[in-house]
């Protein structure tokens, strides 16, 4: 049941017709009303009770309106997905009739009883309960649920303490940061006219499509999100048209219905078709503030999953579900903007602007490369173990690619030489254009984890399943550190543009080592990335304590983004996740190796016995060889699979035994998860030598390259 009937209706009608977007509030609230609410988004002024009264009411009716009956404080806990608590505006009057109510401390201050999320101990005591609290700077929107209309209200999630419990309170007090210290910098520059800066995000985000029946029988895709076992066919990658034509009315009309249910909640996006591996698509939309951005990401996984199973289909959001198949990451482009609509990481055309450009491209550079370790954190997962630092591409070491003719300009300004493309000018920023940067110069290195790219940076390595708030939040706060220290130099300087060359020059010097314009995916690179000493950080367990050394701890304090003791809290969480994700899928191993291959495989070796033996009583003469290699292949698989999957349970025991949540987070990846590979390879030598009706599971063909 469609509650709002759509026919006919054309794109502008239903671009937002389900947000409380800026368009929905110009129509809903009185324009005094609306002043005070943007001047409240923009950090002017604190929320009174009596505005959010007037927003309440007129978000009420407006959903009501719509035919919502519910309204819930949507956010966002540290376990990555969303949560939301369901709560009705009815209120019953006493005479038998009800009214609908939404009152200001409603709409402002939500209690959930969510003491089940994680809070890595932030909430151990009594006094420590949660509250949700209205995130004006996000719209709230209409979700359709099994045919009823819930208002959503994105909120942040404090503690009694007001301790993070959330993804989306670092990424607000991370922007305040950012544009606190960017300001300082523009000041000094001479900017009068400027107010704000926010930081701007465009995920683009990468997932595979495969049909819902394959998925249906596959207990470890709609466990674990990915496959335990599978082998690659021998074919290789390549589709038959066949297929790919029946392939693409399927997809074609889940896009189709993934665009319409997008577009109603104001997020606009291009899907496409990415023709690295089989089935698998990208959607890019089109970025926004970086906290709308989040929101708007997580309802793009969510939209994805909903539409898909409307179609027959199964969207996988895994980093890797299919072993040997390229994997999914997400493209977190960022830039820096201001609110009169100049974007700060854009050469410009006038001296004045590209000393700006290049300023805060060396705050850019000069974070990543001082602070890569905990850039490297914020994308790791157990996920993404599979893809960086694994034995294929793309490696987990960070670097950044300029383009050639960027790195010559940056290379001739670290140097003192003249800038090329110039006359034999010496490039004096301020008083010096920079020569004119081709847009196209930027996009061609895809194999680069921190790309710029024409007006913005592109941090590749980010994990597809994953929100998109923790990259943005150590970018936020490691380039607000680096400008912070800039804008103490400049505020003091007697010749602002002279201190912007010596800052420039010095940095480019110092950050030579993380750019690289090269194939970040061939193994030279890693070795020559050793030679220049940028670390590389290859697993998950290994990462995450990079946030709570005391660099890390320096600059999230000073810049108010996060506390010791919230970083220490969200490391917790974050490992044990990594512990209790490896513990399912090792689990479900072993349980699909006895419960389903090994059953399969001893059936099929009683077959061929019984054939053998068959053949022998009806008096062939002949040893039958052929079907004796065989059985001895399939027998020696049954027992290595065996064998591995009972070392994996005694692993798997000893490790869940481990007390200390690093040191058991560490024994999931030494142990359990290298345990892991050795049994899958027992299983996948099976699956090609016996028959195909034989294995129990939808095999890699089925689901890479067929779609019924
Ligand atoms: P394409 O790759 O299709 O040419 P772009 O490179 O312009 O398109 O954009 C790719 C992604 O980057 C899109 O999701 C887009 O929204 C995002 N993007 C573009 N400009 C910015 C910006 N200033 N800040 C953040 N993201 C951006
Ligand atoms: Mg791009």
């Amino acid at each position: 049941m469609r509650i709002i009937d759509y026919t006919n209706a054309s794109v502008e009608d239903i671009y937002g017709s389900l947000s409380f977007n800026d368009k929905t509030m110009r129509e809903w609230l009185p324009k005094s009303i609306y002043k005070e609410v943007k001047a409240v988004q923009f950090g002017e002024q604190e929320l009174t009770l009596e505005v959010a009264e007037v927003v309440a009411s007129a978000m009420k009716d407006w959903a009501t309106q719509k035919g919502a009956t519910h309204y819930t404080h949507w956010f966002q806990p540290l376990t990555g997905l969303t949560a939301e608590k369901h709560d009705s505006f009815i209120s019953p009057v006493g005479d038998g009739t009800v009214i609908m109510e939404f009152s200001g401390k409603e709409l402002i201050q939500g209690e959930p009883d969510a003491s089940s999320f994680p809070s890595g101990g932030l909430r151990a005591t009594f006094e420590a309960r949660g509250y949700t609290a209205w995130d004006t700077t996000s719209p709230a929107f209409l979700k359709e649920q099994g045919g009823d209309l819930t208002l959503c209200i994105p909120t942040a999630f404090v503690s009694y303490t007001t301790e993070a419990l959330d993804k989306k309170v670092p990424v607000l007090r991370s922007g305040e940061a950012l544009s606190k210290q960017a300001m300082r910098i523009l000041k000094v520059m001479g900017n009068t006219t400027t107010k704000r800066i926010v930081t701007t995000a465009g995920p683009e985000q990468e997932y595979f499509l495969i049909d819902k029946d394959y998925y249906d029988e596959r207990p470890d895709l709609q466990l674990t999100g990915r496959t335990v076992f599978g082998k690659l066919p021998a074919k290789g990658q390549e589709l038959d048209d066949h297929y790919f034509g029946a392939i693409k009315e399927k997809v074609a009309g889940f896009m189709k219905e993934l665009n319409f249910e997008l577009w109603k909640l104001g997020i606009s996006a291009k899907t496409q078709h990415n023709e690295v591996a089989p089935h698998q698509y990208e959607i890019a939309p089109i970025y926004a503030a970086t906290s709308v951005a989040v929101d708007s990401n997580q309802l793009v996984m969510e939209t994805m999953k909903k539409v898909a199973t409307r179609h027959g289909l199964a969207a996988l959001l895994h980093e890797k579900p299919f072993a040997g198949v390229n994997g999914s990451g997400k493209h977190n482009n960022w830039s820096i903007g201001t609110d009169d609509g100049q974007n700060l990481l854009e050469p410009g055309d006038d001296p004045r602007s590209n000393a700006r450009f290049l300023l805060f491209l060396a705050a850019t550079i000069k974070a990543v490369d001082t602070y890569a370790p905990i850039l490297r954190a914020s994308a790791s997962n157990a996920g993404n173990d599979h893809r960086l630092g694994a034995n294929e591409a793309p490696p987990a070491i960070i670097s950044i690619f300029l383009g050639d003719q960027l790195t010559e300009i940056v290379e001739a300004i670290a140097a003192g030489k003249p800038v090329p493309g110039r006359s034999g000018e010496k490039m004096e920023i301020g008083v010096t254009t920079l020569p004119k940067l081709p847009m196209d110069m930027t996009d061609r290195n895809r194999t680069s984890p921190f790309a710029f790219t024409g007006n913005k940076f592109e941090f590749r390595m980010v994990a597809s399943s994953q929100s998109i708030a923790g990259p943005n939040v150590v970018l936020n706060t490691t380039v607000a550190e680096v400008l912070s220290v800039f804008a103490d130099r400049l505020e003091k300087a007697s010749d602002v543009n002279a201190e912007i060359q010596a800052i420039c020059k010095e940095t480019f010097n110092e950050c030579k080592k993380v750019i690289f314009n090269g194939n970040g995916y061939s193994e030279e690179w890693v070795a020559e990335a050793e030679k220049r000493g940028l670390p590389n950080i290859t697993a998950t367990v290994y990462a995450l304590p990079e946030y709570i050394k005391p660099d890390s701890v320096a600059i999230f304090e000073k810049h108010k983004v996060l506390s010791k003791k919230e970083l220490e809290s969200r490391v917790s969480v974050y490992m044990e996740k990594y512990s209790m994700q490896i513990n399912i899928e090792a689990s479900m191993m072993v349980e699909i190796a006895n419960k389903m291959i090994f059953p399969a495989g001893n059936e099929y070796a009683a077959d061929l016995a019984a054939g053998i033996n068959g053949l022998k009583s009806a008096g062939a003469k002949t040893v039958p060889t052929a079907q004796l290699e065989v059985l001895e292949d399939v027998v020696n698989a049954l027992n290595c699979l065996k064998d591995e999957s009972d070392k994996l349970k005694d692993v798997l025991e000893a490790v869940n035994a481990i007390e200390d949540e690093t040191e058991q987070a560490v024994a999931f990846k030494e142990r359990v998860f290298t345990q892991m590979a050795v049994l899958r390879e027992c299983g996948d030598d099976l699956e090609p030598i016996i028959g195909r009706d034989y294995w129990p599971l939808p095999t890699y063909e089925d689901m890479l390259f067929r779609m019924g």
